[in-house]
């Protein structure tokens, strides 16, 4: 098994150190055992960068961009597209160290790396669509140029959950925008996110537009916050962390753009397709064993639809594989790590004892003795779930489904909407009409209407309220890193010709 890590790597061009300037170096404030969370087996050290490491990765940021900017847009967005061609060519083994490190089952490993690549496709497209305008002057003889042009040095931070995924969308947009950036991912899975170097310098891209350093969070906060060079800061990650941001942003006025937690209402119509809400749920419900900012977090349930939305769910639920993400027929892996099942199981406990109804767990995984040191959390349904219980009103993030009971819809609207979060909301319903009206009342950036996963590149995805500022793919992500820059001059002519 160490000897397959180690493979994988090596296979992926990984050797020890931070991505600097277009190599490994040796460096980092301490070094980390990075562990497998379905086994907890060792699959490589990692070095987490320091104060000096963030100080020389951004001297070599700062030193690229003017290069990088000056490359024709197309040129940028050739590197980018290569890079995706790159990432499906190396789809399976990138796959493979993503469910050994994050633990999700293969199938939506490989999903990941699917979507990762798409956003440098994308990203890679519309580098060449950068274009900005001619205005009309109110003076004869002059005129605007009003254009995009790229901030400058942009810091990256991304989570763990979709740590491919969400690396892409930020690094893909900065690089197509003109910006040179430093990457700073989880702590908890470096990995991943390190192999990407050696990929996009096979794919052209030049030494210093990207550097990736894993790190302690606080570190790379301050790193980022503390360099003026620093022009925009984009996060992925928890609100605390957003509010923790955006005070450091302040005192240089950086820029910042955050993709933060949700607490996504999945509300279900009176008329809804039972067998369709009860299979996309499910699917929902366990990505990534409940870990995912889009999640439904509270399901709505008309009071008189609860018993048979259970009879189509159980059956389901118990069919459900849960175990190593690389055996066969997985669908729901280990949480990232013990402290991550310790939350969850004090939410469940909270719960239960506030009076929430245990209707199913699915503990199939125990008794195996590989799986005995993982941090497994049973699928677990809760019914009566109301709405001051703490796993109401937190990102549950573990695979845990809260059933809510409604009256009527109104009431499930004004429910849905009484949180501080606005992320991602589901409606499913048969009478489109009331459907997407009620997709319209709700206070969130994405809806999907009989739809579990209404995210795609080209789509602009991003929270209101607590959720979030600014948006990740679509046409808009790219701008995220650009200012727009206005010359007011005179209209060429021919002059005395
Ligand atoms: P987190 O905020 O603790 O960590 C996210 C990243 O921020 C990590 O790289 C971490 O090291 C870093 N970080 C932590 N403190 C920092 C600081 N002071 N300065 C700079 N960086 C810091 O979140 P998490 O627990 O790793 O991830 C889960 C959270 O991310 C959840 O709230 C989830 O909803 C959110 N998330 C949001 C989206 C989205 O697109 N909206 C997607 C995935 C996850």
């Amino acid at each position: 098994m160490a000897d397959r890590h180690a493979e994988l790597l090596s296979g992926l061009g990984f050797s020890q150190g931070l991505w600097i300037e277009g190599r490994y170096r040796a460096g980092g404030a301490e070094t980390i055992q990075v562990a497998n969370p379905a086994t907890g087996a060792a699959i490589a050290q990692a070095q987490l960068a320091g104060e000096a490491d963030f100080r020389l990765a951004l001297d070599g940021a700062h030193q690229a961009f003017g290069r990088w900017r000056s490359e024709p847009n197309a040129a940028r967005g050739e590197v980018l597209k290569r890079a995706a061609a790159l990432m499906a060519a190396r789809r399976q083994e990138l796959a493979e160290l993503l469910t050994r490190e994050q633990g999700k089952p293969i199938s939506q490993a490989l999903a990941e790396v699917d979507y990762a690549a798409s956003f440098f496709q994308w990203f890679g497209e519309e580098a060449r669509r950068l274009s900005g305008r001619l205005q009309p002057h109110p003076q004869r003889g002059r005129e605007y140029r009003v254009r995009p042009v790229p901030v400058g040095v942009a810091g990256l931070v991304t989570p763990w959950n979709f740590p491919l995924a969400q690396g892409a969308k930020k690094v893909a947009a900065a690089l197509a925008a003109g910006c040179t950036a430093v990457w700073k991912p989880s702590e908890f899975t470096p990995l991943v996110a390190l192999v990407m170097g050696p990929l996009l310098k096979a794919a052209g891209l030049p030494d210093g537009v990207l550097q990736i350093l894993p790190a302690r969070g606080p570190v790379a906060g301050a790193a980022f916050t503390s360099d003026p060079r620093v022009r925009c800061i984009s996060l992925t990650g928890s609100t605390n962390t957003g509010r923790a941001l955006m005070e450091g942003a302040a005192r240089h006025l950086q820029r910042v753009s955050f993709e933060l937690g949700g607490n996504a209402p999945f509300i279900i119509l009176p008329d809804a397709n039972l067998d369709a809400v009860a299979a996309d749920l499910v699917t929902l419900k366990l990505l990534c064993a409940g870990q995912v900012c889009v999640t439904a977090n509270r399901v709505f349930v008309p009071a008189a639809l609860e018993e048979p939305l259970l009879k189509r769910l159980l059956p389901l639920w118990h069919a459900l594989r849960v175990g190593d993400g690389l055996a066969e027929g997985t669908v729901v892996g280990p949480l990232i790590h013990a402290q991550a099942r310790g939350r969850v199981r004090g939410l469940v406990r909270q719960a239960l004892d506030a009076g929430a109804e245990l209707v199913s767990e699915n503990r199939c995984h125990e008794g195996n003795p590989a799986l005995a040191a993982g941090s497994f959390f049973p699928p677990t349904i809760l019914g009566g779930v109301r709405d001051e219980m703490p796993i109401a009103r937190e990102e549950i993030f573990g695979p845990v489904m809260a059933l809510l009971s409604y009256g009527d819809v109104p009431e499930a609207v004004r429910r849905a909407n009484s949180t501080p979060f606005g992320l991602a909301g589901y409606v499913y319903g048969r009478d489109l009409s009331l459907a997407n009206a009620v997709a319209d009342e709700l206070e969130v950036g994405i809806v999907g209407v009989n739809e579990w996963r209404p995210l795609r590149a080209e789509i602009p995805f991003g929270g209101v309220k607590y959720s979030g500022l600014g948006r990740e793919g679509g046409e808009e992500g790219i701008r995220e890193f650009c200012d727009m820059k206005v010359v007011a001059t005179p209209t060429p002519s021919l002059g005395g010709l």
